[in-house]
């Protein structure tokens, strides 16, 4: 399976790390090793000292696909839940500045705690509100309305040039609000009020 990520999909987000506001989605991908389930815990890695935690709403891809037409998008992914991107942003900052790729900074082990999935007919796609609190206080918050670019382009704008394939996971952008994380840290994930995902840094 594939984890494909959507930088800047939030302009207050895009804005707070200076970035302007994209034309086209930002892409990136992480691998299956960066995956966390159960809400196990995140252990710190010692090559960052500023790990930052995004809050996001992931997609699940159940039907496979390529070149996609927007239209046609909804038909291939029907679960949602949220996830984390964790971030090295300190090893991020300095790739950018070289203009070199972000894998080192994104896509290390552990950096895509992901909750259970939600089945879409249950729920309304442009009306999901998420959010994070650290040690108990809120510290992300978005609605899936507030995307520059919908599940739908996304998922479209991949499948121009990767075959989708079910299982395949789309994390879709963090709203405004990122931080770094300490050891001993407790995040806590929710989608509409409810709880999600709990993930420990260790
Ligand atoms: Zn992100």
């Amino acid at each position: 399976m594939k984890i494909f990520c959507v930088g800047r999909n939030y302009s207050k987000h895009a804005k707070e790390l200076g970035n302007t506001v994209p034309s086209q989605p930002v892409i990136f991908c992480k691998p299956d090793t960066a995956l966390i389930r159960n809400n196990e815990p995140f252990y710190h890695p010692d090559f960052s000292s500023d790990i930052q935690h995004e809050i996001e709403l992931v997609i699940r891809i159940n039907k496979m696909g390529k070149k996609i037409q927007p239209k046609f998008a909804r038909n291939y992914y029907n679960e949602i839940g949220i996830g984390i991107d964790f971030t090295a942003r300190d090893l991020q900052n300095e790739l950018k500045e070289k203009k070199l790729p972000w894998e080192l900074a994104k896509a290390f082990d552990g950096s895509a705690p992901i909750s259970e999935f939600t089945t879409l007919t249950e729920i309304d796609l442009n009306q999901i509100t998420f959010s994070l609190n650290k040690n108990g206080k809120q510290v992300q918050q978005g609605c899936s309305d507030n995307m520059i670019f919908s599940p739908d382009t996304i998922v479209s704008f991949v499948s121009q040039y990767f075959t989708l394939k079910v299982g395949d996971l789309i994390f879709t952008g963090t709203p405004s609000g990122v931080g770094k994380v300490e050891i001993g840290d407790v995040l806590e994930g929710f989608m509409n009020g409810k709880k999600l995902l709990t993930c420990e840094i260790k």
